[in-house]
């Protein structure tokens, strides 16, 4: 299948399964993941009507995205991997959403970044909701603090929670800690769910799902 018949086909399983959950189509964004593909790929997903796609890392996407951001308006890019402080400016200059705000540093930089830059980007909180050492985000007990903290304290737009769960898990139990983590920050918006688990998220109430290999191919 072309990358255009994959696209139409994740597009179809996202709004069946989010009828079946009672849910409008529309209430869930496709986030299509292109790290790794090149700008023509890209290209063929955007001519199909794609808008809103995701990197996970700033110096790759600053060589593809603002040649295609120029070619085509109303694109939306979201940073959905780690962030180092000294990136945060062009991260702050690119992206339009960053999913991956998961320490004090990094939120208090990108807050003075987005300021002294006057964009108005959106933020999710990543969550490790396995609390996994090697993966990134805020326990899921700090959660609500931190969330507190970054919108009122640094004035950020923090829109929703983001997470990955552990590769070896069932995801359900962290899509329904981290649904029940956002309702106690009093946030609407849930990133979660990729390839392999993004009906069972959009099940459990995800706003957002973060969709490469199914549409792309194997990376
Ligand atoms: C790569 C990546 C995805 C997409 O993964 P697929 O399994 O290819 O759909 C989603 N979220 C994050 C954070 C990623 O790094």
């Amino acid at each position: 299948m072309t990358v255009a018949e994959q696209l139409d086909s994740v597009v179809g399983r996202v709004a069946s399964v989010a009828r079946r959950a009672g849910r409008e189509p529309d209430s869930v964004q496709l986030v299509a993941v292109s790290k790794t593909f090149p700008a023509d790929v890209i290209r063929s997903a955007i001519a199909r009507g794609q808008r809103v796609f995701g990197e996970n890392r700033v110096q790759e996407a600053q060589q593809k995205w603002p040649h295609l951001k120029a070619e085509t308006a109303g694109i939306e890019l979201h940073l959905i991997g780690p962030l180092q402080s000294n990136k945060a400016a062009d991260a702050v200059a690119l992206f339009d959403v960053i999913e991956t705000v998961d320490r004090e540093k990094i939120a208090r930089v990108l807050s003075e970044e987005t300021k002294r830059q006057g964009r108005s980007l959106r933020f999710y909180i990543q969550v490790n909701t396995g609390l996994e050492p090697q993966k990134a985000g805020i326990a899921p007990d700090e959660t609500v603090e931190f969330v507190r903290f970054c919108n009122q304290e640094l004035g950020m737009t923090v829109e929703g929670l983001m997470c990955i769960p552990p590769a070896a898990e069932n995801p359900g139990p962290h899509f329904a800690l981290l649904a029940k983590l956002a309702a106690e920050c009093g946030l609407r918006r849930l990133s979660m769910g990729m390839s392999g688990d993004f009906e069972t998220a959009i099940e459990f109430g995800a706003t957002s799902v973060r969709v490469g290999s199914a549409i792309f191919g194997t990376r």
